[in-house]
């Protein structure tokens, strides 16, 4: 059981100077094992006797494949050349190797995102991946190699929690650590139970509920927006390099963190929220990153789905509520009531059924076809699915979230399906 938690620290002026020379450092070894590993691919591109003109063959072909353990394994004699590398912790300078290493595999498994060279200033983290004491004395942080560092531990450690990693973050309001706990407790993740619900994520509604709650868009964060144009503008009108320049991308920068810890506090409220309302709560499993290559991929990347999903699955592991994910495949494509297939467009706002005349808003309809997928898939072959598929038709639509949290409608008080007014 690992989990993250995030600190502000506060280095002094000279461990500041200490930590920006490490990233530094860092940075320019990053590239630089970059640029073995383009050489190398570039070099197996072309045939072994052309010219260099034409194509490239810089490495002998008998020049081993740069991969992790060869440039992990090279480091020593990398530092022999270059002094500044001696300055760094030598397994921070190891698992930034290895995070360009995870992006290449990334790469290679996904067909797309080329780890790309970094431009200054642009390494704002390190990571420091292993600790033999525990490093928090106290109000102070022990790191190798820098000393003790300030930190506002504003929420204990809890009972049981080893510190394992510590990444050291560098934002533009100031440095940040997020510590790596873990504990040999396995806490059993709770199984689905109570009242299930389906949830819909969106860019026109945030999110739709299979009990007909709807969380309007994030249109909350539009002045947000308006500010950090406005900052972009100005930088873009200062002289690159200069004094003022520096100021400037550094209000942009603050904005860009506002912008997420806004967005993140907003995710957590929601998530009690949506905890408030069910046990057990059914979400899709798409990939996001996939839809946020799609020609809505801004605003995707603003709504930041995934960060929502897990901050969802946190909070309701912490309250005991059940998270599960079902196939995300039709789910706005389906009747929820008779579960035949309703051809929607991305505009089309309103679900209306041919076959059995169901209606409702088409945020609400796919939530409750994920609710519905959800159950099957707990009660799968069991006696109790046929109970439980009606119950969701009955009551979905129906229920309010008011209603439901003062538990005042049962099952029986609204009857069956076509009774009900539409
Ligand atoms: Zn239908």
């Amino acid at each position: 059981m690992t989990l993250n938690y995030t600190y502000r620290i506060y280095p002094d002026s000279s461990q500041v100077l200490l930590l920006d020379e490490w990233l530094e450092t860092c940075r320019v070894s990053y590239n630089y094992a970059l640029r073995e590993l383009k050489d190398w691919i570039a070099s197996r591109k072309c045939p072994i006797d052309r010219c260099s003109l034409e194509s490239e063959y810089i490495m002998p072909a008998d020049y081993p494949f740069p991969g992790y353990h060869q440039q992990q394994n090279n480091l020593p004699k990398a530092k022999e050349a270059f002094p500044r590398l001696v300055a760094v912790p030598s397994q921070v300078l190891q698992t930034n190797i290895r995070r360009l290493h995870d992006a290449w595999d990334f790469f290679r498994h996904r067909g797309y995102g080329f780890p790309r060279f970094k431009k200054y200033g642009q390494m704002k983290s390190i990571l420091f991946p292993q600790f033999r004491t525990n490093p928090l004395t106290g109000w102070q942080l022990s790191l190798p190699k820098l000393g003790k560092v300030q930190i506002n531990l504003h929420r204990p450690i809890p009972e049981g929690f080893v510190i394992k990693q510590i990444r050291v973050v560098k934002k533009a309001m100031g440095w940040f650590a997020t510590i790596s706990i873990q504990s040999d407790i396995e806490i059993p993740k709770p199984s689905p139970y109570g009242h299930c619900i389906g949830i819909d994520v969106g860019l026109s509604s945030y999110l739709a509920t299979s009990d007909s709650f709807i969380e309007p868009g994030h249109k909350f964060f539009l002045a947000t927006y308006r500010r950090l144009k406005v900052l972009q503008k100005r930088l873009s009108k200062k002289k690159k390099r200069s004094a003022n320049y520096e100021k400037a991308r550094i209000k942009v920068e603050k904005q860009h963190n506002h912008i997420a810890f806004t967005r993140k506090d907003y995710q957590y409220k929601l998530a009690h929220k949506v905890c408030d309302m069910a046990d057990s709560i059914f979400l899709e499993d798409i990939d996001f990153r996939l839809m946020a290559k799609g020609f809505l991929g801004k605003h995707t990347v603003d709504a930041a789905f995934g960060q929502f999903r897990s901050i969802l699955k946190y909070v309701g592991w912490q309250r005991g509520k059940f998270v599960g994910e079902v196939d995300h495949k039709g789910t706005s494509q389906t009747c929820p009531n008779c579960r035949t297939s309703v051809r929607k467009e991305l505009e089309d706002r309103w679900h209306s059924c041919p076959e059995c005349q169901y209606e409702c808003d088409r945020d609400i309809a796919s939530a409750q076809e994920i609710c519905n997928r959800g159950i099957e898939k707990t009660y799968r072959g069991t006696p109790e699915k046929q109970e439980i598929d009606s119950q969701i038709v009955v009551l979905s639509g129906v229920m309010s979230l008011d209603k439901w949290r003062r538990g005042v409608i049962t099952n029986s008080d609204i009857g069956s399906a076509s009774a009900l007014p539409f």
